[in-house]
Parts: C-alpha cells; structure tokens; sequence
C-alpha cells in the first residue's frame, strides 16, 4: 500500500543523530573455532558462559523469524517485551512533549513506562463490549501523538480487538500503532504479523513468557518494517540478552510438540473453569477468552479475593480498572491447581 508514512519524521532527533555502542562482537562477527579472541577483555578459561553473548543473536532470530514468515532483520529481541515496549518509547516519544493514547482496562505496563519516559498517556477508555472506542481516538490525536498502544488478546479481559477497527487506526493515523499479542498463541484469531508488508506503521510485539512458558528466560519480540526495527537496534544494550536465555530458546521452541500440548491443554482446561464458575452463586459473570486467564465479574470483589487468599490461591483482583468492577482474573493453571480453585470457590 502506497502511503504517506515516514518514519524518520517520527524518530527522536537525539536518537536520529546518535551514533550507537560498537561492541567487540559487533566489529568482527567471522567467528571460526581457530580463531583467538583478545578483543574483548573476558575471561578466557572456560566457564560455559565466559563469553559475551551475540549481540545480534542470529541463531535465535532465523527460527522465529522463519516461524512468523518475516525476515529476521524485521525482529528485535528483548529482555521480555516490556524492554521492547520502552525502546519504542526511548525511540519516537520526546519526554515531556510527545503523547501516546492507551485503551483501558489493558496492561498496566503502557501507563508506567508513559510516566517513566515523562510522556503524557491518553487513555480512550473501552467500549462496554470492551472494544477500542475508535471515534474517541481519533480526536484525542494531535501532532504530538507517536504511538497508539492496543492489546489483543487483552489483558485483563481476555478479547480481541475488532479487525475494522484496527485497519482504521492503522489507515487513518501517521504514528505507531503498537498491538501487543502477548496472548496471540491461545487465540483462535490469526496475528497481525502477516500485515506487516502492507501498513508501514504497524508494530507487533509478543513474547516467549505465556504459551511458550518461558516467563522466567525474559525474552520478547518486536515485529514491524526493517526501517523501524534498525531504530531500535540503534538504541538497544548491545548485550540484551544473554547466552543462558538464547541457548534455552533455542532448546525450547525445537520441542514444539511440548509446548503445543500445553497449550491445549490450557485451551481445554479453560472451557472447563468456564462452564463451572457460571454456576458458582457469587459470580455474575465470566467473560468469554481467547487468552489464558478468564475475568469474572463476582458479587464483592475484595472480599472474595481475601477468601481465596486464606484458602491459599492467589487471583488477580482488577476492580481498580475501568470497566472492570468487581472482576477478579484467574489464570488458567494445571488441571490439579484449577480443581483445587472450583472446590474452593464452590465452599466459599
Ligand atoms: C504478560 C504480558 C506481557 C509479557 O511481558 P514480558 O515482559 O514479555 O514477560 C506483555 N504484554 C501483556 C499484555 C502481558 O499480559
């Protein structure tokens, strides 16, 4: 699609201008085993991990991307995807001038790297069908606005967000649109990465932590053009991630049986918890999920968040956030663990 989109208009001058970090393993890359490395001032006895790590981390990269049928320079990788999300802000938002728009009720993260990068946050509350209010973000834009941040599946209440609303934004506004797709492999709906090609300002991130159940290794992706994915790299620490989290990837994601299984299982699980809790007397409603966790609407939030907690099951309780009084959020665990929860809430 032929559009009017330039991302260089979008860039922090100090960021356009600045010339990044060159590490040793950045200026010589031919690594043979014969070779002798004195440039980088490590240790040389052998540990397993007396080496820096790649700082491109190719090896990584070539499967995910040739899993999501993108080019591996179309990929940044970070230490989780809150690391990916505050490179986006350190990259196009100028502190203290710039605005982003977010969407609650939606992950808590958008808001505090806002305050931390000093970036005002527009927040276009949701539809009650808890769908983007795309007339309202519209008008919030001004020329200041570099990112539109949006999360499908969302987190804390388990939809997606409508397609026709998403090809509107990205269509209409000149800056970022960011969909975070933490939730992606749980749903039935297919990712944005495959839009890639056509709208020059769609960003995608998802991450390692949740279908992959690699939350402690703290990886996450970036997706978008080459030409944002080089701004980023222009800014990222030159060792983001290190050797033990590329090696356990890379372990990881060869075991697809595994974590497929897995997510099965959680699917399944899911619809199970789902048909239960409507017939548990205290719950108002359970909203349909496409992600790992269900929210439910109860009589008294509070109160019986603190009765799982004496009966020691700890649930997210999410009342504080628009559209979501009284929710708590329960996330799907093994068959054993979500037992214990239906007989819990069934004593209460
Ligand atoms: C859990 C979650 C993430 C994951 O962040 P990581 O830093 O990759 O662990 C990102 N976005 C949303 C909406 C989440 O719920």
């Amino acid at each position: 699609m032929k559009t009017d989109f330039d991302i260089h208009r979008l860039v922090r001058s100090n960021v356009a201008n600045l010339a990044p970090y060159s590490s040793a393993r950045d200026e010589f890359t031919e690594s043979t085993s014969d070779m002798v490395f004195l440039d980088a001032n490590e240790n040389p006895f052998d540990t397993g991990v007396n080496r820096y790590p790649d700082p491109q981390q190719i090896a990584l990269k070539k499967v995910l991307a040739s899993q999501r049928n993108i080019k591996p320079s179309q990929l940044l990788l970070g230490n989780g995807s809150d690391e990916v999300l505050d490179l986006l802000f350190r990259a196009f938002c100028e502190p203290t001038i710039d605005n982003v728009i977010t969407s609650p009720p939606t992950y808590g993260m958008y808001e505090v790297l806002a305050n931390i990068n000093a970036i005002e946050n527009r927040k276009v509350i949701c539809t009650v069908f808890h769908q983007l209010d795309v007339a309202t973000i519209l008008q919030k834009i001004n020329a200041y606005t570099k990112m539109i941040l949006v999360c499908s599946p969302n987190n804390p209440t388990g939809n997606v967000l409508n397609e026709k609303d998403i090809t509107k934004l990205l269509t209409k506004y000149r800056g970022l649109l960011v969909i975070d797709e933490a939730y992606i492999d749980f749903s039935e709906t297919e990712s944005w990465v495959s839009q890639l090609e056509k709208y020059p300002n769609l960003v995608i991130t998802q991450t390692l932590s949740k279908a992959y159940g690699m939350a402690g290794i703290r990886l996450g992706m970036c997706m978008a053009s080459e030409a944002i994915i080089a701004v980023l790299n222009k800014i990222k620490p030159p060792y983001n991630i290190n050797q033990l989290t590329q090696e356990k990837a890379l372990q990881l994601l060869s075991e697809k049986e595994l974590t497929l299984n897995h997510i099965q299982l959680i699917l399944k699980e899911k619809e199970i918890l789902y048909k239960v809790l409507l017939d548990v007397k205290f719950v108002k409603k359970v909203y349909p999920s496409q992600a790992n966790f269900l929210l439910v609407k109860v009589d008294n939030a509070t109160k019986r968040y603190e009765q799982l907690i004496d009966k020691g099951i700890v649930v997210r309780n999410r009342s504080n956030q628009p559209l979501c009084f009284n929710c708590l959020r329960f996330t799907i665990g093994t068959p054993q663990e979500n037992n214990v929860l239906i007989e819990t809430l069934q004593s209460l």
